[in-house]
């Protein structure tokens, strides 16, 4: 079965399941997004106008529009996508999360904050946080609306418009989003759609700044046309997520948390985990369990299925690749590994492979999709070792019954976030920063972070005395200073020990 059918001029968008066709959304050209560009800059200038508290209202009213259509929302996303309704739900209940943190947050977080001035006590200083103007954001496909309730909230709350680009996968889930957004009474959204010609051009149609959720493919093509203009970019891509099983671990929790955070989606999730690192004596146990867990699961379109089809029919092509790669090094699959063609094209079983090893391309690249490697190591030192031998460094987990051992881990882990005897959940929490290392991306949504990541950061500085002398006509025009002076001041202020500074002071008496 094709994906969506991509046309010169419009986007047949297709649900994966069943092969229905939901509608279509054109393919916005060049000059039609840098015109959309200047609308949003225009409506973005009474947004910004507004107080933090303002906006945070708007935010509130904003969710409301949201928790009313919640159900055509979600049933929209479950429909492009090919995942159960709850799964949905939870994306729709995500964005209602973020909308909420950034209005109670935001005005915390975004107020201008005052600063110390020390040395120069002359001095008074403060930092604000002001709008960009204009957000782009360019996204995937497989949260259609949790990935930009990831961004959205912040950059609104930061006084932005937001220029929308939704996957060429998804793009009615995303059409429908923004003019939510919008019936709360402003218009602070606008959705392109298309494909990555539309993305180019998004990205050349001068927005302040971009955020970027997407393969590390096409952020490098994003990265080479922004060099071009020097604009910001904010880039979330894929993972590799390790979890590591330590000695004593309980090893039917981590088995489980394992199996629900690969299959989830059908696996495609940045943050799935694809590869478990576990330890002798909790290997037999944990594979058990593992496969046991992937058994249980239920395959469908219905609200009971724990997962649904793939999204993208391409991603299957994928994990078939990498499934043989990896049998012919040797690994073995206990479950799964195969179409399930009768539910559909689209649908992969939940799999569950073992002996593998660091050479295969299942433990190197990304796989986004049903697929759980198992490798059992002799040591939480090779595990760690492992763990962090990829490009990847989104997320990860650590199962141990010892605590100080799980966050001595989780410090030696090169990843975004950890999870310490749970997987994935971290990145529910919006109060915490989101965001990746190494080719996993750079910047962070969620959290004050996450806020001020849409906002231009300024110092403003100012006299406390506004009659009394330049500091900077003192300093450098005129009769200067004695250099024995400034050396004294400076042994008086940073001296090492109170015995340096105590001559400072002697030398100047004299
Ligand atoms: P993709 O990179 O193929 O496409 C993402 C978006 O970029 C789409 O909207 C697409 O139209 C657009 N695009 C394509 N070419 C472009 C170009 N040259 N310029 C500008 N835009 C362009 O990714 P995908 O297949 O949609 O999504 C899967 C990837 O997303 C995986 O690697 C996954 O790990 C990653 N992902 C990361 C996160 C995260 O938060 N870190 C979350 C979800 C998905």
């Amino acid at each position: 079965m094709a994906l969506a059918a991509i046309h010169d001029d419009r986007i047949d968008s297709m649900n994966p399941a069943t092969g229905e066709i939901l509608g279509s959304a054109p393919v916005m050209d060049a000059e039609q997004i840098v015109r959309i560009v200047r609308q949003a800059r225009d409506d973005a200038i009474p947004w910004a106008k507004l107080s933090l508290n303002a906006r945070s209202a708007h935010l509130l009213k904003i969710r409301g529009a949201i928790v009313d259509r919640a159900d055509e929302l979600a049933r929209l996303v479950a429909a492009e996508t090919g995942k159960p309704l709850p799964d949905a739900i939870f994306e729709v209940f995500a964005c209602c999360t973020l909308l909420t943190y950034a209005a109670k947050a935001g005005p915390r977080a975004l107020r201008r904050r005052r600063i110390s001035t020390k040395p120069l006590v002359l001095k008074r200083a403060w930092v604000t946080y002001e709008p960009y103007g204009v957000i782009g954001m360019i996204a995937p496909w497989n949260f259609p609306v949790g990935i930009p309730a990831q961004v959205i909230p912040s950059a609104l709350a930061a006084g932005n418009t937001v220029v929308f680009k939704p996957s060429e996968l998804t793009p009615l889930s995303g059409v429908l989003l923004g003019e939510i957004i919008n019936s709360a009474g402003r218009r602070l959204i606008h959705v392109v759609t298309g494909d990555g010609r539309s993305g180019e051009a998004l990205v050349r149609a001068g927005v302040d700044k971009l955020e970027f959720t997407g393969s590390p493919a096409t952020a490098r093509r994003i990265l080479a046309a922004a060099a071009e203009t020097l604009a910001q970019v904010v880039l979330e891509l894929g993972g590799k997520d390790p979890m590591i099983v330590a000695e004593g671990a309980d090893v039917a929790k981590a088995a489980r948390a394992a199996v629900g955070a690969s299959f989830t989606n059908s696996g495609q999730f940045c943050m799935a985990v694809e590869r478990a690192f576990v330890t002798p004596n909790a290997y037999d146990r944990f594979v058990e369990h593992a496969v046991a867990a992937a058994k249980g699961l239920r395959q469908g379109t219905d609200s009971q299925s724990n997962l649904g089809s793939m999204t993208r029919p391409q991603q299957i092509d994928v994990i078939e690749r990498r499934l043989a790669d990896a049998v012919a090094k040797g690994a073995r699959i206990l479950t799964g590994g195969r179409r399930r063609t009768e539910l559909g094209e689209n649908f992969f079983e939940p799999t569950v492979v073992v002996d593998v090893d660091p050479r295969m391309e299942l433990m190197r690249e990304e796989t986004f999709g049903p697929v759980l490697s198992v490798m059992r190591v002799d040591s939480v030192d090779e595990a760690v070792r492992l763990a962090n031998d990829t490009d990847y460094g989104l997320n990860a987990s650590v199962f141990s019954p010892n605590a100080a051992e799980a966050r001595q881990i989780a410090r030696r882990l090169v990843a975004g976030g950890v999870n310490i005897n749970d997987a994935v959940m971290g990145s529910g929490i919006p109060a915490l920063p989101f965001g990746g290392e190494k080719s996993s991306g750079f910047g962070r949504l969620q959290g004050e972070e996450g806020l001020r990541e849409f906002s231009r950061i300024k110092t403003i500085t100012e006299s406390r005395f506004p009659r009394g002398p330049s500091l900077a006509a003192a300093m450098f025009t005129g009769k200067r200073p004695k250099p024995e002076a400034l050396l004294r001041m400076m042994r008086l202020m940073y001296g090492s020990g109170a015995r340096e500074r105590l001559k400072a002071l002697k030398r100047r008496k004299r």
